[in-house]
Formats: structure tokens, C-alpha cells, sequence
């Protein structure tokens, strides 16, 4: 049988400023890693990103924000996020990565 491997890229929409201390996470405001922090990175950068990892034969794209879990405005970013997405990038698979969420 052969073996497949499924490509996927990632977005960090939101980046940084997470009140919980993961030691292993760049995402922690308790951390002094080296990172660019943003509540909501661009809608137009986040499709070029998706356009790029297209084009480099990604199948998936997946859109990832900071923090231990979604609230209905993050999720409102993530969901306009992903439309412009879909519209723009033909045959890419949306992920998303946000944490903990409730129904
Ligand atoms: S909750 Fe998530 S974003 Fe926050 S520090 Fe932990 S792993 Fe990082």
C-alpha cells in the first residue's frame, strides 16, 4: 500500500498575548520570546499566505490563533477569515486550530 502524506501550512491570524504559561509555547505573555504579537493579523496578508502555500502544494491551510480557547470575536475573525480564503484559494482545505470551544 502506498503511502500518502498530506501537506498543510499554517497561519498565525492572532499571535501572542495568551495569559496562560505553557512552557512550550512562543504564545505566552509570561514568556520573552522573540515574536511579532497582533490581536488579528490582515485578511489580505492571511489569503496571500494561503495563494503561497497553494502554490506550494499545500492541501490544507490552517488558520490558528493565540489563547487557550475561542470567544465569539475571535471566532468571527476566524470565520471571516476562512471565507476570504475559500473565495480567494480554489481547492485548499481550511483548518482551523483555536482551542477549547463550546458548542
Ligand atoms: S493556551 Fe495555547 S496559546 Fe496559550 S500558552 Fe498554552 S499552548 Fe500557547
Amino acid at each position: 500500500m502506498a503511502k500518502k502524506v498530506y501537506l498543510c501550512a499554517i497561519s498565525n491570524i492572532s499571535s501572542g498575548g495568551c495569559s496562560e504559561d505553557c512552557g512550550f509555547c512562543t504564545q505566552s505573555a509570561r514568556h520573552k520570546a522573540n515574536i511579532q504579537r497582533y490581536v488579528q493579523k490582515d485578511i489580505s496578508v492571511i489569503v496571500a499566505e494561503a495563494k503561497n502555500a497553494k502554490n506550494n502544494k499545500a492541501h490544507g491551510f490552517c488558520l490558528v490563533t493565540s489563547g487557550k480557547e475561542l470567544d465569539d470575536k475571535k471566532l468571527e475573525f476566524v470565520i471571516e477569515a476562512c471565507k476570504a480564503v475559500k473565495e480567494s484559494v480554489k481547492d485548499l482545505i481550511v483548518i482551523a486550530c483555536n482551542g477549547i470551544a463550546t458548542l
